[in-house]
């Protein structure tokens, strides 16, 4: 009896210390107590929140049904530089689409003990409000963005227009015109395929360690792979997100690790170190 009393303890310990991940994962961020030094160097995604999209408007070879899309964005932290590929949305609805289960960006950040100011730099993949609406957030960042982008993101968000021209005026706009280097092995690609002036980013952290963040080239990380392109109703230039997934393709091939912003699969490729926040390297 006392064995089995013994088994039945040890049984419920486990339980016990096993579920709170994945219960935690949808729960609301409340504030935390790390600092942010104790989050470290690395390329992390941040998971906003999720829904369901048709899969025609996507890169998937499937043209009928929906299929379940998360919104994420990208930290990297380098010593005292924090940068974001993207913002994500700053509500819950986008014109298009409601976010289920959304958390405001710079509410998770600061769960990681990163306040607003401390974000640096901004890389915009595009002008769409589920990339682009917290970028004013973040009110001593310097936005990458290109110029046609970033006139798209003032017409379309006329509510925050004003915010946006006051980072102009201060200079914290660097319009991108070209494949950019921000550092060392770290660039900026011009792609132009999903919108007039969409960019991705490649990352060659080492040898073996290559990322691509696509923007919203493509969506599913499996037919990005296979250069599968986006259907022309979602494309600027079908042409050019093609000769971009060509890219991917060869680079995949090669080793680099393909990102996107709205792939579940994005999560399974690191560790959720805090609610909704991912490490990916
Ligand atoms: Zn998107």
């Amino acid at each position: 009896m006392k064995i089995f009393i013994l088994l039945v303890s040890v049984l419920l310990f486990y339980c016990g210390t096993s579920s709170p991940k994945i219960k935690n994962r949808n729960k609301e961020v409340s504030g935390s107590k790390l600092s942010p030094n104790e989050l470290q160097d690395g390329l992390y995604a941040i998971l906003l929140g999720k829904s369901f999209y048709p899969n025609r408007l996507t890169n998937s070879d499937k043209q009928e049904g929906e299929s379940e899309i998360v919104f994420l964005f990208y930290l990297i932290k380098l010593d005292k530089r924090y940068i974001l590929i993207d913002t994500g949305t700053s509500s819950i609805a986008t014109p298009e689409i409601t976010v289920h289960n959304w958390i405001s960006p710079d509410k998770i950040l600061k769960s990681a003990g990163i306040k607003s100011e401390m974000i640096g730099e901004i890389i915009l993949t595009h002008f769409h409000s589920d990339h682009s609406g917290g970028v004013a957030l973040f009110p001593n960042a310097k936005v990458y963005i290109t110029p046609e982008d970033w006139n798209s993101l003032k017409n379309t968000n006329r509510s925050v227009a004003p915010k946006l021209l006051a980072k102009e005026r201060s200079g914290k706009v660097q319009f991108v015109n070209s494949s950019l280097e921000i550092f060392q092995n770290f660039r900026i690609l011009l792609t132009r395929g999903h919108t007039q002036g969409s960019v991705a980013i490649e990352w060659l952290i080492s040898p073996g360690k290559k990322f691509l963040i696509t923007g919203d080239e493509c969506y599913w990380i499996e037919f990005c792979k296979q250069g599968q392109v986006l259907s022309s109703e979602r494309t600027f230039s079908l042409s050019n997100n093609k000769e971009f997934l060509d890219y991917v393709s060869v680079l995949s091939s090669n080793g680099t690790k393909i990102l996107t912003m709205h792939d579940p699969a994005v999560l399974s490729l690191g560790e959720e170190i805090l609610p909704r926040i991912y490490k990916l390297d």
